[in-house]
């Protein structure tokens, strides 16, 4: 089913009641709804490149003249896509009891000897991009590399057709 542009827009911004959201999660899936959203996405961007993918609510794989790169709404670049943008951001790294404790409750169990917890800041705006709890010394999780040209080619084959 296609939803109008309105219902999308809420979709993006979190404002869809849930009965409405699950309808659309567990409806049949409206083609054109991919387009749909890049179009309201790239209208809620103030930078010119266009999106390719959304990656996190802040964060987006754009077509910058040859290359396609990580960039923050706030216009920051993380540089190519391939690469992990984690590695370009501000970290903080919640390692002592001390900084975990602020977050969890006590009964949780969390434990700095087993868990930390790694906060991933855009340098361009500060925003809290995202967080991983992982073993101490684990590496940094690449979280997602989509394949962009299968990806569109599929994506414009089932457009064409
Ligand atoms: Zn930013």
């Amino acid at each position: 089913m296609a939803y109008d542009e309105k219902t999308l827009q809420a979709l993006i911004s979190g404002e869809l009641p849930w009965a409405e959201m699950k309808d659309i999660m567990s409806g049949t899936k409206d083609p054109e709804r991919f387009g749909g959203i890049l179009k309201i996405l790239q209208s809620m961007v103030s930078f010119p490149e266009k999106i390719l993918l959304p990656l996190t609510p802040h964060l987006f794989i754009v077509q910058k003249g040859p290359e396609r790169i990580v960039k923050c709404d706030c216009g920051y670049e993380f540089g190519d896509y391939r690469t992990n943008w984690k590695y370009f951001s501000r970290v903080r790294v919640r390692d002592s009891e001390e900084s975990l404790k602020a977050l969890y409750h006590p009964d949780q169990g969390v434990d700095p000897e087993w868990m930390e917890l790694r906060e991933f800041y855009c340098p361009g705006c500060f925003c809290l991009l995202e967080t991983e709890a992982v073993p101490p010394g684990y590496p940094v999780l690449f979280d997602f590399q989509p394949d962009l040209d299968t990806f569109y080619r599929v994506w414009l084959k089932e457009h064409l057709d």
